[in-house]
């Protein structure tokens, strides 16, 4: 503290995975410690989203990552993961006393199955690099000086040479995270693309009678379409729920529909029950069928790939008499049926919203950023890292890998850059 005002180096706004991994690799880049680095959270305790992640396990990545599994600028998203890619991240991990496992889905879990070691892990490496954590610290205006920055909020007025602004989206604001990192980066003359959740759960209108499949889970495919014309498609697990659909298929579809029912386009979402199959191979299949066991009934015969319920469900849908035997289905029921089973339109009525939802799609346009460093294009000194930037990844723990590579970036090319300048400024004083 100088003359009342409290300097320091480098401030990091936002303790989620971003922030933390910011903290720590700005902070490994300066062995002998001349560096002030401090943590700035508004929350009571930070990384609230990495204790809730993956049902409480933290899935903290993937055991393959591409530009496939992100949305945004790929050129861009693909240099920026390139920096820090799955091997030095499970590596990281391990220097920090987290061990990962692989489980069949592909994604990474910590060995003792619980988020809380992870975020243990980089709150006491933060500790042991000596990074200061202010918790309860919200930031409410950040002001450029001649010299760094000025950040005022509820912990008083901070003063920095370098800021990284890590203040996530607006998905579960109670964590913390509550879109105000936007507004202030805005004030600094960064533009915000929309933005709207993603990875949440969809609404389905009430009158479609889905409440009695609440809780079944099978493999679908999902298919968002405007004017006929397919925008996107997701293969996985679909969960009914008592309001809609859930799962990684329905969550990972979420932000197609609702940015096209954003913008009036009148999205439609289909439902292939059975994913793999043409129309022709289930036609053929029912056909098959009819000749094989005449007398089992159809819901006995369509109850062998699909749940009971489920395929009572969509018979009801189809208007078929399921009772009836397989030998007296008509060409016409048939063709209905297959028309149910393979592309039935889901009523979406919208979306569990922000509370619910697991990221933000928007954010700062990554050309707003140099992907070699995450320093803004607009202010040198500024640095942007995690999900505040306009890209998201899909179900699988792609999310926390672009925390964990735009953080270290963002940190090591900061402190970097400091450190080089200090170096020039010592070398001309001697
Ligand atoms: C329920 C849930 C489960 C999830 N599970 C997974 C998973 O298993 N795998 C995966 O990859 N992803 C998962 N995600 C997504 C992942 O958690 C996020 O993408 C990731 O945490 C984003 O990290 P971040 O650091 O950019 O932002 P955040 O984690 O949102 O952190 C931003 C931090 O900044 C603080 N902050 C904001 N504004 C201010 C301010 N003005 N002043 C001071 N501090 C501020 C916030 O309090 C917060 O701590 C999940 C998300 C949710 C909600």
């Amino acid at each position: 503290m100088e003359g009342g005002r409290d300097d320091s180096d480098i401030v990091i706004i936002g303790a989620g995975a971003a922030g933390l991994a910011a903290a720590i690799f700005a902070a490994q880049q300066d062995p002998h410690r001349k560096l002030r680095i401090v943590l700035l959270e508004t929350a009571r305790k930070p990384g609230a989203k990495i204790l809730v992640s993956g049902g409480g396990r933290c899935n903290v990545t993937h055991h393959e990552v591409s530009t496939g599994d992100f949305h945004g600028k790929k050129n861009i998203i693909r240099n920026i993961l390139n920096a820090f890619d799955i091997r030095q991240t499970v590596e990281w991990f391990r220097s920090l006393g987290v061990e990962l496992k692989r489980e069949e889905t592909g994604k990474l879990f910590p060995v003792s199955n619980k988020a809380r070691t992870v975020i243990d892990a980089l709150l006491q490496r933060c500790q042991d690099l000596g990074v200061e954590l202010l918790q309860k610290w919200r930031v409410e205006t950040i002001v450029r000086e001649d010299q760094g920055w000025t950040l005022k909020g509820s912990g008083g007025e901070l003063h920095c040479q370098r800021l990284i602004a890590a203040t996530g989206g607006k998905s579960l604001p109670k964590s913390g995270s509550d879109g105000h990192g936007w507004k202030m980066i805005k004030s600094l003359g960064h533009s915000v693309t929309d933005t709207w959740p993603a990875l949440v759960g969809l609404l389905i209108q009430e009158d479609h009678g889905h409440q009695s499949l609440s809780g079944i889970s099978h493999p679908a495919r999902l298919s968002v379409s405007v004017d006929d014309k397919t925008i996107e498609t997701t293969d996985g697990e679909m969960l009914w729920t008592h309001t809609g659909i859930s799962g990684p298929a329905a969550m990972d579809i979420s932000r197609t529909w609702i940015r096209h029912n954003d913008l009036e386009h009148e999205p439609q979402m289909l439902l292939d029950l059975l994913p793999g199959d043409t129309r022709q191979d289930v036609d053929r299949w029912l056909i098959d069928g009819a000749r094989e066991a005449p007398n089992r009934s159809i819901l006995q015969h369509i109850s062998g790939k699909l749940p009971r319920r489920v395929a009572e469900f969509i018979g009801t849908h189809a208007g078929v008499d399921l009772g009836c035997k397989m030998a007296q289905f008509t060409k016409e029921s048939r063709r209905q049926l297959v028309t149910e089973l393979t592309s039935h339109l889901l009523p979406i009525c919208g979306h569990r919203g922000w509370t619910l939802a697991e990221v933000t799609a928007g954010g700062v346009p990554l050309e707003e950023i140099a992907y070699q460093t995450m320093q803004s294009r607009i202010h040198e000194g500024l640095y942007l890292a995690g999900e505040i930037l306009d890209c998201e990844g899909r179900i699988g723990g792609f999310n926390f890998q672009w925390a964990w590579t735009t953080g270290s970036i963002a940190g090591a090319c900061c402190a970097r850059s400091l450190m080089r300048q200090d170096h020039t400024e010592s070398a001309i004083e001697n």
